[in-house]
């Protein structure tokens, strides 16, 4: 297991690289993400010598292959959905150029997926380690979030293949993230007639979301956002109903449960008029002390053998790492693919990269398995063990 030995691998590589990538797998479209499945678990077999358990939840597939007989020890953990429609590959083919990987989900994640193949089928002994592709992460996981937490459970580690930062950094702290929908209740009555019998909704919608924009807190990292709105039928009827979508992301447990209990606590302030406040937690944050070992760690051995530099950095986006660490399972995502553009047109992995993330991945995966079992996972502070 040597950074040679992925410099000599890389054009194996990128073939399976740009087998995943032309199956294209939009969360949403079941039967795709079925195939594409069926190419994950192609490529994953040829690469581990091992088939893997399908798992389908709710019409969605998700593969796992657990390695070895003996405990679960580390949890490998990707997706293999992504965010582009059907007919993005013709228009963003797959393509090598000037040291430059494209493709749709060729950075989110399909790279990564390989680099995790590759790196599991380097150690001398897999055993201990459980390799998860779900297919629903660019959902928020509706399907597979007990899977994963369960899987995460009791695990020294959970390494996630997310891409790198442009910079190569790692993700060692991820925003929690809770959804809202509020719901006003209004009255309708024509706006010339008779306004004053109607119980105007758009208004009460405005109340509401002044209201909710004060409950950000821009130093503790908290943000609420107002998003999506819309209100009442036409335009010449006090309108009877509204709606709008509230984001909000945060950096402790603490802070998701106080939004929680305020946008909960949200009361109309016109006469008549109701509030009703759908949604609540959807991802738990992944904080900095549930990494900071796991950084540690990859920076020791990136330095001791040749890989490095390593760094971390906190990102507002989600995933499933966040539920990993609500668990209470050591994190570390960003591991997967160095690049830039996820979801965007750009979207890009630099190939001179691959070798050295694949190996660090490798020696990673193998100074945590080498620990001796009896210690258990390591310790670590965890806020409520992130059930919102
Ligand atoms: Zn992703």
């Amino acid at each position: 297991m040597s950074l040679a030995s992925f410099e000599a691998a890389l054009p194996a590589l990128l073939a399976d690289v740009a087998r995943l990538v032309r199956v294209e797998s939009p969360s949403a479209d079941l039967a795709a993400v079925a195939e594409s499945a069926d190419a994950v678990a192609r490529v994953g077999a040829e690469l581990l010598g091992d088939q893997p358990e399908w798992i389908e939840l709710d019409g969605r597939t998700h593969l796992r292959w657990r390695l070895g007989r003996g405990s679960r020890r580390v949890l490998v953990l990707g997706h293999h959905d992504t965010v582009w429609p059907i007919g993005s590959l013709a228009r963003h083919p797959f393509e090598v150029r000037d040291g430059v990987l494209r493709g749709p989900g060729c950075l989110d994640m399909k790279a990564g997926l390989v680099m995790a193949f590759r790196a599991v089928a380097a150690l001398d002994d897999a055993d201990g380690v459980t390799l998860l592709v779900t297919g629903d992460e660019e959902l928020g996981s509706p399907s597979s979030r007990e899977l994963i937490e369960e899987e995460a459970r009791g695990c020294r580690a959970a390494l996630v293949l997310e891409s790198a930062d442009d910079s190569g950094a790692l993700k060692t702290e991820r925003k929690g993230v809770s959804l809202y929908e509020v719901l006003l209740h209004g009255r309708a009555a024509h706006a010339g007639l008779a306004p004053e019998q109607g119980v105007n909704a758009t208004i009460e919608a405005a109340h509401q979301v002044l209201a909710v924009a004060r409950l950000g807190d821009p130093a503790a990292g908290t943000t609420v956002t107002a998003t999506r709105m819309e209100s009442g039928t036409t335009s010449n009827t006090v309108a009877a109903s509204g709606r709008f979508a509230v984001d909000v992301r945060v950096r402790d447990a603490a802070e998701q449960q106080r939004v929680d209990a305020a946008m909960r606590a949200l009361r109309p302030v016109l006469d008549g008029a109701g509030v009703e406040v759908t949604g609540g937690p959807n991802r738990p944050p992944l904080s900095a002390d549930a990494s900071a070992a796991l950084l540690e760690r990859a920076v020791r051995l990136a330095d001791r053998f040749g890989l490095g530099p390593v760094t971390g950095t906190a990102v507002g986006g989600a995933s499933d790492g966040n539920f990993t660490a609500g668990v209470g399972t050591p994190t570390l995502d960003g591991l997967g693919a160095v690049g830039g553009g996820a979801h965007a047109d750009d979207e890009h992995a630099l190939v001179a990269e691959l070798p050295r993330r694949t190996a660090l991945l490798a020696v990673l995966l193998g100074d945590l398995l080498a620990e001796p079992a009896a210690d258990g996972p390591p310790a670590m502070a965890t806020a409520e063990g992130g059930r919102p």
